[in-house]
């Protein structure tokens, strides 16, 4: 049951061949038994799962069941969830219980969705690997020495080991396609603005947006159609029409146009993942795709510019956590300032400081204008260049990851390496754009990542060029042995 993708639970759901509790149950007892090996979960929320599971078993019964009534599925610890902790990966939140449920953790449940859990996170989403999670580090299914990608690396280990058919994610600079490539499964980043925000704790509010994970792009589209749309508790929400992105998977791409981006495929990309992207491209070009090259001339600006304005915002919302109002409160505060000051240094791992000392550096007086100012700047340069792309083509392809897991620890005690990992996939968030990340291949049995990327609000484009893909390959059908 565990091997069968959305789709065909819905299937089996809908033609009575199993039941969510039964499903459910099975989920449960399989992330009982092996998650010790992965750590993907920081909570596991049996008992309400089977609850849920029961109430669309009676759903389904009374005949008002949807499509997804009685699905499984797990969202990333940023997502609040009311009555559930919602850590965020923090020790500062270790404790923490919403009293609210987040827009796409309300909008999972109205569809009839069922929570297992809560997924292992990198602390605050910073991190490329899932190794500064205070919950400890989660493993790649396909090789437990190595990192699954981060920082929604638990839901796509969770993912790629069966343990739910679809997660939730977010991707700030990479977080969604960068661990789905690394798990081998896929991952979609839409639009900023086609999902709301409101709810998921906030990391880089220019930045961050909701995604999902999923064993195919038929499946990505399903569970996308439920969170997407239109949020009034969400300003940066966008008051579009959500297209039926299933509806759009069967398109063919006869005469559709295709841009390999060449700045990506220079010096950096191991050589091993550039010969599976060749491969892939050539599978798109076989089903009548124009492959051209385009340039992004500003690319190699993405990743300091990202790492000037996504710790400038980040130091800004973390100031919430003050040890006053939620969150981790130190032992016997001296004073007010002795309060503010151990709480945010006891609460706070390393990754997180350095962010809150690098964000507030880069805003304040005197050198706002010489970092932050001109990294606003070289973000416009960058969205201009995806601009002119997508004036001669439809779709950018590019690596979603310079390279495949890596090993745990190869790069925690080096930033500048770790954060290289995301120069794939930053540039898509400065400009806003969906990107999407599927397998397409393997080197030695660890995945390697197609990213296709899209003009805004084109999601629909990217999910059915995934999908025609998955339909010539089966690199997304490949399962992990150890996890069977
Ligand atoms: N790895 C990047 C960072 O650490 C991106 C993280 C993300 O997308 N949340 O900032």
């Amino acid at each position: 049951m565990h091997d069968l993708t959305l789709a065909e639970l819905a299937e089996a759901l809908a033609s009575r061949a199993c039941s969510s509790e039964e499903l459910t149950t099975h989920l449960l007892a399989r992330i009982e038994q092996h998650d010790g090996e992965l750590n993907s979960l920081i909570t596991v929320d049996a008992d309400n799962a089977l609850a849920a599971a029961r109430q669309a078993d009676a759903e389904r019964s009374a005949g008002r069941a949807g499509r997804l009534t009685g699905v499984p599925l797990i969202h990333k610890d940023i997502f609040l969830t009311a009555g559930v902790r919602t850590s965020c990966g923090s020790r500062m939140l270790k404790n923490f219980v919403p009293p609210f449920d987040a827009t796409v953790v309300e909008r999972c449940r109205q569809a009839g969705m069922v929570m297992l859990g809560k997924a292992n996170m990198d602390e605050f989403a910073m991190g490329s690997s899932n190794e500064t999670s205070y919950f400890g580090p989660v493993r790649n299914p396909w090789d437990l020495t190595r990192v699954p990608g981060g920082s929604s690396g638990g839901s796509a280990a969770a993912v790629a080991a069966g343990f739910a058919p679809v997660a939730t994610g977010t991707d700030t600079g990479g977080s969604i396609r960068q661990p789905a490539a690394l798990c081998g499964i896929t991952g979609l980043k839409p639009t900023y603005g086609r999902v709301s925000r409101f709810g998921m704790i906030a990391f880089a509010s220019s930045l961050d947006q909701a995604g999902v994970f999923a064993r195919s792009a038929e499946d990505a589209a399903l569970l996308l159609q439920a969170m997407a749309g239109f949020d009034p508790r969400d300003s940066t929400s966008a008051e579009l029409a959500v297209p039926d992105y299933a509806a759009a998977l069967t398109q063919p791409l006869a005469g559709l146009r295709i841009g390999v981006v060449d700045e990506f495929f220079g010096e950096g990309l191991d050589a091993g993942v550039a010969g599976a992207l060749e491969a892939a491209i050539g599978v798109l070009q076989g089903l009548g795709a124009e492959v051209t090259r385009v340039h992004l001339p500003q690319l190699g600006l993405s990743v300091p510019t990202y790492y000037v304005i996504a710790p400038a915002e980040a130091s800004s919302n973390l100031s919430r956590f003050d040890g006053v109002r939620y969150g981790y409160r130190c032992e016997a505060p001296k004073d007010l300032e002795d309060l503010y000051k151990r709480s945010r240094s006891e609460g706070f791992g390393a990754e997180v400081k350095r962010r809150i000392m690098i964000g507030t550096y880069v805003l304040s007086a005197g050198y706002y204008d010489a970092y932050y100012l001109k990294a606003q700047r070289c973000r416009r340069l960058i969205t201009d260049d995806f601009r002119r792309a997508f004036e001669q083509v439809d779709v950018l392809v590019a690596p979603s990851a310079p390279e495949v897991a890596f090993r745990l620890g190869e790069k925690a005690d080096d930033p500048l390496k770790m954060y290289l990992s995301d120069i794939n996939t930053i540039a898509v968030n400065l400009a806003g754009l969906p990107g999407i990340s599927v397998p397409a291949g393997q080197i030695q049995g660890l995945p390697v990542g197609l990213q296709l990327i899209g003009r805004h609000f084109e999601e629909a484009r990217l999910l059915n060029v995934a999908h025609q893909f998955q339909r010539e390959t089966d690199w997304h059908r490949q399962r992990p042995a150890r996890f069977a």
